[in-house]
């Protein structure tokens, strides 16, 4: 079962505490890495395009190569549209052939985040596409590098208000806010794992935690035993990649050529995926 669904995916997870790999990417390289990194493991994997990489690469052109490559893989792939802000680029990346999307309506109140996830709900499932939506704040928004911006509680989940969240908008999956941040983190956050719990224990949705890069192994491994079961990777993955590509261009002898540094870029992604998607322990189970 090569190209599958996010629901899909979550059954192979419901009942065990494991979380599915999902990687952002935004280009052929990367595409073929990540399937790679996925295959050696042996585990099921999550394909991301953001919406804010669309300035790089658009939803058309990668997707195309997003889902065929996940047609072709060996382990099961779900093509994912990560971060979508706007109606229009959602519609676009189902049109693409995406098999689940993200809303990302957590900037708004909770009544309008609620009313305009719905919307989104409803054309999915009418498609057969899963949704991910998301209530409270990361500490860094995606996109943004701002390294000294502080943990602030008041913008994490309210457990009440996801049990609210989850059953009224039909949701396959909830992001929530716990204290982890979206790019590479400037000291070890504070994760507020009772929250957490809480949140699995009253809405029993399957949870997404972003911001999965530079994390200590016990805190992965903490969110996966309280309901987490997506984990979004990515600024670690392309800075490790970055550092090893620059190594290699000081060591190289003689001449490098440009298809030199995409082997090396696919090589390294695969090998860092590898070794992610064990640390979720989800190693073995495609
Ligand atoms: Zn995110």
């Amino acid at each position: 079962m090569p190209l599958v669904t996010l629901t899909e995916l979550l059954e192979l997870n419901k009942n065990e505490n494991w979380a599915i790999g999902a990687v952002d990417v935004m280009n052929q390289d990367m595409v073929r890495g990540v399937i790679a990194g996925a295959e050696k493991a042996n585990a099921p994997v999550i394909l991301m395009l953001a919406e804010v990489h669309e300035a790089l690469v658009s939803i058309e052109e990668l997707g195309a190569i997003m889902v065929d490559c996940a047609r072709r893989a060996t382990v099961p792939v779900c093509v994912h549209f990560d971060h979508g802000e706007t109606y229009s680029s959602i519609i676009r990346a189902m049109k693409a052939g995406f098999t689940s999307v993200m809303y990302d309506g957590s900037h708004l109140p909770l009544e309008e985040n609620i009313r305009t996830t719905k919307e989104i709900v409803q054309v999915a499932q009418a498609l057969g596409v899963s949704v991910e939506a998301e209530l409270g704040q990361l500490t860094r928004p995606e996109g943004c590098d701002d390294e000294d911006l502080e943990e602030n509680p008041d913008l994490y989940t309210d457990p009440e208000e996801a049990i609210r969240f989850y059953h009224e908008t039909g949701i396959d999956a909830l992001a929530v806010a716990f204290g982890t941040a979206h790019g590479v983190y400037a000291k070890q956050p504070v994760l507020d794992f009772d929250r957490l719990q809480e949140i699995r224990n009253k809405t029993g949705a399957p949870l997404v935690m972003h911001g999965g890069s530079g994390l200590e192994p016990a805190d992965f491994h903490a969110a996966i035993d309280r309901g987490v079961k997506k984990i979004n990777y990515y600024s670690n993955m392309v800075y490790s990649v970055a550092q090893t590509i620059q190594c290699k261009l000081n060591e190289a002898e003689g001449k490098t050529y440009y298809h030199d540094i995409s082997v090396w870029a696919i090589e390294a992604i695969r090998d860092d995926i590898a070794e992610t998607l064990t640390r979720f322990r989800s190693n073995g189970k495609a």
